[in-house]
C-alpha cells in the first residue's frame, strides 16, 4: 500500500442535490409578482430535476462532447447528419415536456412567458447550448400562426414529445425549428443577403421557391425547418425551409461544417449551401427583415434570459465557495472585503432576475403603451447590458473560486466561455443600442411612457432623479450625437428600470447599494463602494443552498 503524503483539506464540497427554483427566493417572489403562481409546482418539479447532481454530469458530458458531422454514409451518400452526445438528447426532452418551445403559445394566460421564462432561468442554469433550438422554436410560431398552412405544422410545433429522429415530418411526433439569416459577408447588415430565391410556379405569400445561396451561421442544422432570408429581385422575404420535402426526400441544404466554438459546445452551429432547396415564402412578400425582426423581439429576451441564467449560476457557485473556503483564519465570506464583492455580484444577478421577469410578463399581454415600451425599447436595452454585465461578472465569480474556478473539473469555465456569445448573437451590442434609439423615435407613445415611469421612480433619490433628468435631455436634444450616446443611452434605461424593481421589491438596503454603485462612482468594478456591513443580512437573499 502507498502511503498518502498528506490529507486533503480545506475543499469545498459538493452541492449534492438541490432545487434551482426552491433555492431562489428572488425569482420565486418575481414569478408570484407577474401573475404566474398556477406555475409554481411545475418550476418546482423542473428545479428539482435540474438541480440533481446527475443532471449536472449530464451537462458536463453533453459539451464535453460536441457534436459530430456526418456528411456522407458508408455508401457514398450525402446525408448531412449530426450526432449529438445522448445526453443532449436529454435535455431536450425535458424542456420539450416542459413546454419550454411552446406552452407560452399553447397555453396562453397565467402568466405564461414569465413562467416559462422562469423555466428558462432554471434550465440555462445547467445546460445552455440546448435552449438555443429551444428559442429558435417558440420565436418562430407567433410567425407560423399567421400563415393559412399553420394547421400542417401546429400539432407538431405543440407537442410536448421531443423527436430526435432525422426523418420527414409525417412521421415525426414534434419538431423543431431554426433560423438562417448571417452569411459571410454580413449579420447586422442584412440588407447584403445574397441567397436567392426563385419561384417554382406563381410568387408571393405561401408559394414555392427555389433557394440557392449559403449561411455563416445555421446553429441545430438538423432542426425540421430554418426560416431563412433570402433575397428575390430588390427584395428579401421569409423562407419556411423545412429538412425533407414534402416528396419525403431531404431538402438540398448542404451542411459544410460544424462551427468549432468558444463555448455553447453542446450545440451544433453550422455552415450551409442552399443547392436550389425548397422553400415556401412566409410573411408578407418583401417585407423578410420586418418578419424575422418580429420574430427577434423574442430571441433577444431569451438572450436576456440566458444571461441572467448563467450570471445566477456563478453567483451560486461563488457563494458556495466563499462559505466554505478558508483562509486567513475565518472562511472567505466573512472577509470584509470578499463580502463587499458578493453583496455586489447578488445586487448584480437580484437586478438581472428582477428585470428578465419584469420583461417576460410584458409578453403577456397588455398592449398600453408601458407594456410595449417594455417589449420593444427595454426588451433590446437589456439585451445590450445585461448580457454584457453577466461577461465581467461570471469573471468575477470565477475569481471568488480561486484556482479551482479555472480548472474544467468545475462548471466556472463553461459558463465563462458561454458568456459572451448573448451578446454576439441575435444582435450585438451597438445593434441593439442602435436599435433602442430606433424603437425611442418610431414609438414615441410607448417611449414617453417609459420615460415618465422611470422619472417618477427615480423621486425620491437625488443620484437617480439626475441620471432620469440627464438620460431625458439627452433624448431631447437628439441630434447627431445621440449615434454615439447610444450605448449611454441603452445603459441608463436599464439601470433606471432596475433601480425603480428593486427600490419596489428588494430591502431598501439592497437597492440603496445599487444606486449609489451604479449611478454613482463605483466605476463598474464588482466589490466597489459596497459597504461590507450591509452585506452580512442581505447576501441571505441570494438563498443559495
Ligand atoms: C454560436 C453562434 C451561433 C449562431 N447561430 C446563428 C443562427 O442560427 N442563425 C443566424 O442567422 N445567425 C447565427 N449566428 C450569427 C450571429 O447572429 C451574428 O454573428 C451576429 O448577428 C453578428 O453578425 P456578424 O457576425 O456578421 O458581425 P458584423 O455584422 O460584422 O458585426 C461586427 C460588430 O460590428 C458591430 N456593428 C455592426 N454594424 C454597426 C454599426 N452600424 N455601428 C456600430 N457597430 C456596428 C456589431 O455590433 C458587432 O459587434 C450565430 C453566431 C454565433 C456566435
Amino acid at each position: 500500500m502507498i502511503e498518502a503524503t498528506h490529507e486533503v483539506t480545506n475543499q469545498v464540497p459538493d452541492f449534492g442535490d438541490y432545487n434551482l427554483y426552491l433555492s431562489d427566493t428572488v425569482l420565486r417572489a418575481a414569478v408570484q409578482r407577474a401573475g404566474a403562481q398556477g406555475h409554481d409546482e411545475a418550476l418546482s418539479h423542473y428545479g428539482e430535476r435540474l438541480g440533481r447532481a446527475q443532471t449536472r454530469l449530464w451537462a458536463r458530458d453533453a459539451n464535453r462532447h460536441p457534436p459530430e458531422l456526418e456528411s456522407y454514409d458508408a455508401r457514398g451518400y450525402r446525408v448531412d447528419r449530426v450526432h449529438f452526445h445522448p445526453h443532449w438528447h436529454q435535455f431536450l426532452r425535458m424542456a420539450f415536456a416542459h413546454g419550454m418551445h411552446c406552452g407560452a403559445w399553447a397555453e396562453p394566460g397565467g402568466g405564461a412567458h414569465a413562467a416559462r421564462a422562469a423555466s428558462y432561468l432554471l434550465h440555462g442554469q445547467v445546460e445552455a447550448g440546448s435552449l438555443c433550438p429551444i428559442t429558435m422554436t417558440a420565436a418562430a410560431i407567433p410567425l407560423l400562426r399567421k400563415e393559412p398552412w399553420f394547421g400542417q405544422v401546429r400539432d407538431r410545433l405543440y407537442s410536448l414529445q421531443y423527436d430526435e429522429r432525422d426523418v420527414p415530418l409525417a412521421e415525426k411526433t414534434g419538431m423543431m425549428v431554426g433560423m438562417g439569416l448571417t452569411e459571410k459577408q454580413g449579420g447586422s447588415d442584412l440588407r447584403g443577403t445574397a441567397t436567392t430565391a426563385a419561384p417554382v410556379g406563381a410568387a408571393g405569400r405561401g408559394e414555392r421557391y427555389l433557394l440557392r445561396g449559403h449561411k455563416w451561421f445555421f446553429s441545430s442544422p438538423t432542426s425540421d425547418a430554418h426560416l431563412v432570408l433570402a433575397r428575390h429581385g430588390e427584395s428579401l422575404s421569409c423562407f419556411y425551409v423545412p429538412r425533407w420535402t414534402d416528396a419525403g426526400e431531404k431538402n438540398r441544404v448542404e451542411i459544410q461544417r460544424l462551427k468549432d466554438k468558444l463555448g455553447n459546445r453542446s450545440n451544433a452551429s453550422a455552415e450551409v449551401e442552399f443547392r436550389d432547396a425548397h422553400g415556401v415564402l412566409v410573411g408578407e412578400e418583401g417585407r423578410g427583415i420586418a418578419t424575422l425582426i418580429e420574430m427577434a423581439a423574442h430571441t433577444r429576451l431569451d438572450c436576456v434570459l440566458g444571461s441572467t441564467a448563467l450570471l445566477r449560476q456563478a453567483l451560486v457557485q461563488a457563494l458556495h465557495h466563499a462559505r466554505h473556503r478558508r483562509a486567513f483564519g475565518s472562511t472567505l465570506a466573512d472577509h470584509a472585503l470578499m463580502r463587499c464583492v458578493l453583496l455586489d455580484l447578488a445586487i448584480e444577478s437580484e437586478a438581472a432576475t428582477v428585470l428578465a421577469l419584469r420583461l417576460a410578463s410584458a409578453f403577456d399581454g397588455g398592449d398600453n403603451p408601458l407594456q410595449q415600451a417594455y417589449r420593444r425599447i427595454l426588451t433590446p436595452a437589456a439585451k445590450f447590458w445585461v448580457c454584457k454585465r453577466t461577461v465581467a461578472a461570471v469573471a468575477e465569480c470565477m475569481e471568488v473560486c480561486g484556482g479551482n474556478g479555472y480548472i474544467e473539473d468545475g462548471p466556472m469555465p463553461r459558463l465563462y466561455r458561454e458568456a459572451p456569445v448573448n451578446s454576439i448573437w441575435e444582435g450585438s451590442g451597438n445593434i441593439m443600442c442602435l436599435d433602442v434609439l430606433r424603437a425611442l423615435k418610431d414609438s414615441p407613445e410607448a417611449a414617453a411612457a417609459l420615460l415618465d415611469a422611470l422619472a417618477r421612480d427615480s423621486a425620491g433619490d437625488p443620484l437617480l432623479k439626475d441620471a432620469a433628468e440627464g438620460l431625458i435631455s439627452l433624448l431631447r436634444a437628439g441630434g447627431s450625437g445621440l449615434e454615439s450616446a447610444a450605448r449611454h443611452v441603452a445603459r441608463d434605461l436599464v439601470l433606471l428600470a432596475q433601480a425603480g424593481l428593486l427600490r419596489r421589491h428588494a430591502p431598501q438596503a439592497l437597492a440603496d447599494i445599487f444606486v449609489r454603485t451604479r449611478f454613482g462612482r463605483a466605476g463598474g468594478v464588482f466589490g466597489l463602494g459596497v459597504p461590507a456591513a450591509a452585506a452580512q443580512g442581505l447576501l441571505e437573499r441570494a438563498g443559495v443552498p
